[in-house]
């Protein structure tokens, strides 16, 4: 756990941001997990440790985050912001019954063809978003799935 935070801290300042407890806190809580947070479940989360985080503290840390290319916003739902700390290229996959998101390893889709798109469109990148249910969602409600 130590060891992860100087690696935290020393990622902060390979990017030139300042070293803040909120930065700091809100990029390990990134980095501990994977389901896609929003602003709202990261403070929720925050101050469950140490209840010093104001949704305004938490959202400008996002930002410097964002801009220092941390973090990635996630859009799936409309008005909905997600963040992610994995900023690698990756596929998603959202649950339509929980809202879940996870996900999907680049290598999942090969070989993405462009080649039917019509003439004049410059593809510059692209990503997937498989929609479903998940397993826990297929559990508790087999109708559903
Ligand atoms: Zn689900
Ligand atoms: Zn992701």
């Amino acid at each position: 756990m130590k060891q992860q935070a100087s690696e935290i801290v020393q990622i902060l300042k390979q990017r030139g941001l300042r070293v803040t407890p909120q930065r700091f806190a809100v990029y390990a809580n990134l980095r501990s997990r994977t389901d896609h947070p929003t602003v709202e479940s990261l403070l929720i989360d925050i101050n469950a440790e140490a209840p010093t985080a104001s949704q305004a503290t938490v959202y400008s840390a996002l930002q410097a985050l964002r801009d220092a290319r941390l973090v990635r916003e996630v859009l799936l739902e409309e008005g909905v912001v997600r963040y992610d700390a994995n900023v690698a290229a990756h596929h998603h996959f959202r649950c339509r019954c929980c809202g879940t998101i996870e996900d999907i390893p680049w290598e999942s889709f090969q070989d993405m063809s462009m080649g039917s798109l019509r003439s004049g469109l410059k593809p510059e990148n692209y990503e997937v978003t498989v929609s479903g249910v998940c397993d826990r969602c297929s559990a508790t409600s087999p109708i559903q799935a």
